[in-house]
């Protein structure tokens, strides 16, 4: 590998990012207490809108960059929100709205969600991406840019010691764990798994 320092951030590039997430005014995640993220530039590891207006930022660098939700994480789908009958989820669950659930598919993939309604016997699930249909506005800085490694290129990510790092912004308490499959979420499907800890 070269030992030359990439000047600018550029394709196959790991970034290093400082970051500050405000939807509505509200910051609702960031960096900045903790550590810069880092990543792979150009292979689609963060939201479309933030990676597009990155290149060619410099270490040191900072910039406010408004996302919108088709380069965010898309709008909101109405057939993402489905009844599901009460008698299906197991008795220990406090069933409210709010709640936020993980629910596993016949594919034994895990979709998060949030009750929006209890409703007699019915209960009113969400699985939109919470930040889907909102703006994001990003106060971002370029801490770092190093050469990927031949491994790490292969991968189409970034190694951070052994262990793989899969990026995501966090909301809340709650880690996102993926994008929500849309044609998944059928309620035939759905088998419900245990809260996410949330309570
Ligand atoms: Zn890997």
């Amino acid at each position: 590998m070269g030992e030359n320092k990439p000047m600018i951030v550029a394709d196959n590039v790991v970034v290093s990012l400082d970051y500050t997430l405000m939807v509505d005014n509200q910051v609702i995640d960031s960096s900045r207490d903790t550590e810069p993220i880092e990543f792979l530039q150009g292979y689609g590891n963060i939201i479309p809108g933030l990676e597009r207006e990155l290149y060619g930022m410099k270490p040191g660098e900072s910039k406010s960059i408004e996302v919108l939700p088709k380069d965010g994480y898309g709008e909101r789908d109405p057939e993402a929100v489905i009844d599901i009958p009460r008698i299906e989820f197991p008795e220990d669950i406090p069933l409210q709205e709010g709640l936020e659930l993980q629910m596993q598919n016949v594919d034994g993939d895990v979709l998060n969600a949030v009750i929006l309604e209890v409703n007699g016997d019915n209960v009113k699930l969400d699985f939109n991406h919470p930040l889907a249909g909102r703006s994001l506005l990003f106060d971002v800085t370029v801490v770092a840019l190093r050469e990927a490694t031949q491994e790490e290129l292969e991968h189409g990510h970034v190694h951070s010691g052994d262990e793989d790092e899969e990026f995501e912004f966090s909301y809340g308490e709650e880690e996102f764990l993926g994008d929500i499959d849309e044609d998944e979420t059928d309620e035939d499907d759905l088998l419900p798994s245990s809260p996410n800890g949330s309570l």
